[in-house]
């Protein structure tokens, strides 16, 4: 659609950010926008309307997302959160950056067999994804899609998170 084209022209490209030879995409754009906002998000929900009852997103961009899909979705939120931000984690799962490791964590605030949409803004190597895909089941609910704004196909994380749902690729 023409308001999705706008969209993904939104998203600014900025080199050498965070680091030397990286291309970094950045969104903020595309969120200060009212239109670009709402088509968006629309269009991360529409394939998978009626299959979730709760948004899981994940800390820190992916909140952004997550909260405006549960709103227009009419379902809650669970954050997935980095390592040591929530007073109560009933599970956290850990897995391999580049350089180091990273742990994310959530609370169990869902009954069993909740069915979750995952969300989050960029698919990179897919590590993020494919460490909250093991921490879903750990608080008893059951991930029924991923759905995320942007995939960096070079970066391959679709080998490892081959169900992802991306709106733009770059
Ligand atoms: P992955 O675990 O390598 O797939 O990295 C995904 C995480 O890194 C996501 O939570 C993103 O927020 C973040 N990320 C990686 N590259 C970018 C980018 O170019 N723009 C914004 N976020 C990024």
């Amino acid at each position: 659609t023409p308001e999705l084209a706008r969209a993904e022209s939104l998203i600014r490209t900025i080199p050498d950010y965070p680091e030397p030879g990286v291309l970094f995409r950045d969104i903020t754009p595309l969120l200060a926008d009212a239109e670009a906002l709402r088509a968006t998000i629309d269009a991360m929900i529409e394939p998978f309307a009626g299959q979730f009852d709760v948004v899981a997103g994940i800390e820190a961009r992916g909140f952004l997302l997550a909260g405006a899909v549960a709103m227009a979705a009419g379902v809650g939120l669970v954050p997935i959160r980095k390592a040591g931000r929530l007073p109560r984690p009933a599970a956290s799962v850990s897995y391999a950056l580049e350089y180091g490791t990273a742990t994310i964590e959530a609370h169990d605030d869902i009954a069993d067999g909740t069915r979750v949409l995952l969300v989050d803004d960029v698919l990179a190597t897919g590590g993020t994804i494919q460490a909250a895909h093991a921490l879903v089941p750990a608080l008893g609910g059951v991930v029924v899609a991923t759905s995320v704004l942007m995939e960096l196909v070079a970066l391959g994380g679709r080998a490892i998170v081959p169900d992802v749902h991306a709106l733009f690729a770059a």
